[in-house]
């Protein structure tokens, strides 16, 4: 009787995830800087719904109301927002490539979600320790049927440029550009530096090492402002009893701030980081809508980001954004920007029809659940 609850329940869990499509799109508020005004996030359903309004214009209106998979408020914490993403990690460890994203304006908290506070402190650390952990510790739990393999890159895209950052850097020499790109075998990045690692604490080390070799410059928004895309993968090769191979990786990717050129009152290099980075965040949202639109032509090749990461985004692979909003009052603008090019790339929309024509499946599956659940329960 159990087990037919669980496997029923296993099925319609599955039909759920399949529907909702391989794209998932996630927001989360950070806490205001400022307590005194009111802020742009008027209200935050538990349905992952999201209502934004203009502090200088606060009557409601429908075009700023957005629906994402989940929405997490200032008070969640790191491990809730973990959460969502945990079966993710278990699907790496099952052979699929995944990618995780942090979209947001600077000083959004896209590093917060990451990396966790600046500073390195063992509390609230971010989704790479949590993602990490959990990869070593699912390994451990298979260790009797499955013997697993971990290596981590980490490089960044600066101006179209890879970097690596977990370079040697003995002589001197800058850390180096790489030329060689190729999609084919899921190493993208034949020439970045590889680490073999056997626990979390391994993998931290090296984040740390990539972390201080990031390009960081100042503009008018945030004079610690991350003007590149910085990118750690963990390359996860599982060997089981009868010698057959699985492979995959897992992207966590802290993007470069989306906020418009304007606002930054740039010129001269920066307006040129400007550019590129406006370039590249366009390029993934296209990507990622032609993926959700099930389009033949999928336009990789636009941007360096996503030709590295081409692998890794539609096919079998799975893909989580988290859009970043930054609650205060003068970001509405940027917040509006960031919450559109959220919905551009949420499937959540686009998936209704599916959804509507297979829901009396999923409604006869829930119903068997239940039923199974309350005849076990007459029996115990
Ligand atoms: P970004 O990487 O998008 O530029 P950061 O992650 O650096 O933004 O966040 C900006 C500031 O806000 C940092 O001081 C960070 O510690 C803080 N912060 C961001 N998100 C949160 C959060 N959820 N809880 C507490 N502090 C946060
Ligand atoms: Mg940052």
């Amino acid at each position: 009787g159990y087990q037919r609850v669980v496997k029923e329940n296993r099925k319609l869990y599955n039909i759920v995830q399949d529907l909702k499509g391989n794209i998932r799109v996630y927001c989360r508020i950070r806490p205001t800087f400022n307590a005194e005004s009111k802020g742009v996030v008027d209200f935050i359903g538990e349905d992952g719904s999201l209502v934004i309004v203009d502090p200088a214009k606060p009557q409601r209106d429908p075009e700023k109301v957005f629906n994402f998979n989940n929405v997490y408020g200032p008070t969640a914490t790191q491990e809730e927002v973990f959460k969502d993403v945990q079966p993710l990690i278990r699907s790496v460890m099952d052979g699929y490539n995944v990618c995780i994203f942090a979209y947001g304006q600077t000083g959004s908290g896209k590093t917060h979600t990451m990396c966790g506070p600046s500073g390195g402190s063992m509390k609230d650390r971010g989704m790479n320790y949590l993602a990490l952990n959990d990869l070593f510790h699912i390994s451990c739990k298979r260790k009797d049927v499955m013997g697993y393999d971990f290596h981590v890159q980490m490089v960044e895209i600066y101006n179209e440029q890879v970097r690596d950052l977990l370079a040697e850097d003995s002589s001197g020499t800058k850390y180096p550009f790489i030329r060689t790109c190729t999609s084919n075998g899921g190493l993208s990045l034949p020439d970045a530096t590889m680490y073999p690692v056997t626990s979390t604490g391994d993998a931290l080390n090296f984040m740390k090492l990539g972390e201080m070799n990031r390009v960081v410059s100042s503009t008018a928004l945030n004079n610690q402002s991350s003007r590149s895309h910085s990118i750690l993968t963990v390359h996860v090769q599982g060997k089981d009893k009868s010698g057959s191979i699985l492979r995959s990786c897992l992207h966590l990717v802290d993007l470069a701030g989306s906020e418009r050129v304007e606002r930054s009152e740039v010129t001269g290099d920066r307006l040129k980081e400007a550019q590129h980075i406006n370039k590249s965040l366009s390029c993934l949202g296209d990507v990622i809508t032609a993926l959700a639109q099930k389009n033949s032509h999928i336009p990789y090749r636009n941007s360096k980001l996503t030709q590295l990461l081409q692998d890794s985004l539609g096919g079998r692979a799975k893909t989580v954004m988290f859009a970043h909003v930054s609650p205060e009052a003068d970001s509405y603008g940027e917040t509006i920007s960031t919450l559109k090019f959220a919905r551009r790339v949420s499937s959540v929309e686009l998936g209704t029809a599916r959804l509507n024509k297979e829901s009396s499946e999923v409604r006869e599956l829930r119903e068997q659940v239940e039923s199974l659940k309350r005849a076990l329960a007459r029996k115990e």
